[in-house]
């Protein structure tokens, strides 16, 4: 907190940076060989592409990112961060014997200066929960819109949102029955908290009951920070008769512009990752038989005091013929 750059910050953003501080959390993400190995390849198997470029990886870290691109080619790198852990960054290039070609730079992305005027590939893993939570996707467009030649690229350049609705009986009554009596008291209140507050945790695959849908994919060359609130319509297919407790989010990312486009998914189909999946939980249970539809609206807008928080609404409704099971309603989630 003594930083000079942390000054007129607010507490949030100084919080953020400050969480970025410590290496157990840069250990958490370079340990998810989904995540870390997608970019390796994305990066070293393209060397035609990264030959003589000068690159940006936009939020370093420990500069993994970076030393992948001098390993791929690249003629230099600048890595901005302004978490304190790119003084470890800086020697571990050093020991790497990347020095001369990787400039680090510790401070806001948007208040930099960088040594060259545009950069030829933009580098940078940015995702958060549900894609966009305490996501720094407007900063990659920031240095996108301020740095990239025309033609450009960007590893990754794309970004894919999925929904399914998932059977998960047990926990939810685990999680937010519970308030429903507490050593015989009635806990409700706090059970309306429970519902609004998104869980981040693992879906086995045998809980999901609707074909997965993509209900957003953004593309980085195009997209603006507009793009990041937004109401979409979904469908959710049932595949079976069951009932549907949750609606779960994932993302998929894609790295197109390379020879063979690589992608990973952070789905409840395929290998852990540190983003499990998100799970909001719907005040109602849906009683579905297989054949019937989901049809709703996801809603999501970065939250007006805290711009890294996201309000996120979801409404709902079960197209069944059945007039008992008719059901619809709607959700508001705050992830923070
Ligand atoms: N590229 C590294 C770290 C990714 S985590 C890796 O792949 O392992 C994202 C990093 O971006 C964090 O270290 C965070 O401090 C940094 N960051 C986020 N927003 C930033 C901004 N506006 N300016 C500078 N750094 C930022």
């Amino acid at each position: 907190m003594a930083d000079e750059r942390l000054k007129g910050m607010d507490h949030s953003e100084v919080h953020y940076f400050n969480s970025y501080n410590h290496h157990g959390i840069h250990e958490e993400m370079l340990k998810d060989e989904v995540r870390t190995r997608s970019y390796m390849n994305a990066i070293v198997q393209n060397k035609h592409l990264f030959k003589d470029k000068i690159v940006l990886d936009v939020g370093c870290g420990t500069a993994i990112l970076s030393m992948f691109a001098v390993k791929a080619g690249a003629k230099h790198v600048i890595g901005v961060d302004m978490s304190t852990i790119i003084e470890k960054a800086k020697e571990i290039v050093e020991v790497n014997g990347m020095s001369d070609k990787i400039t680090l730079l510790q401070g806001k992305m948007e208040e930099v200066e960088l040594p060259f005027p545009k950069v030829d590939i933009i580098i940078s893993e940015w995702m958060g929960y549900f894609l966009l939570y305490e996501s720094m996707l407007d900063t990659v467009l920031y240095a996108r819109d301020k740095y990239l030649v025309p033609n450009g690229l960007i590893f990754p350049d794309k970004a894919t949102i999925f929904m399914a609705g998932i059977e998960d009986g047990e926990y939810k009554d685990e999680k937010i029955g519970f308030w429903d009596n507490v050593y015989g008291f009635d806990y409700s209140p706090l059970k309306q908290t429970a519902l609004t507050e998104p869980l981040v945790d693992t879906v086995e695959i045998k809980a999901v009951v609707t074909d997965p849908t993509a209900v957003l994919t953004l593309d980085l060359y195009t997209c603006t920070t507009a793009d990041l609130a937004f109401a979409i319509p979904f469908t959710l297919d049932c595949r079976r008769d069951d009932f549907v407790h949750a609606i779960i989010a994932w993302f998929d990312i894609d790295f197109t512009a390379c020879h063979k486009p690589i992608r990973f998914s952070t789905g409840p189909h395929t290998k852990y990752t540190h983003w499990k999946q998100t799970v909001f939980y719907l005040r109602d249970v849906l009683t579905v038989q297989q054949g019937e539809q989901i049809r709703g609206v996801l809603e999501n807008k970065p939250n007006d005091k805290n711009r890294r928080d996201l309000d996120v609404k979801i409404s709902y409704q079960l197209v069944t013929d059945d007039s008992m099971r008719q059901a619809e309603g709607s959700c508001e989630y705050k992830m923070c």
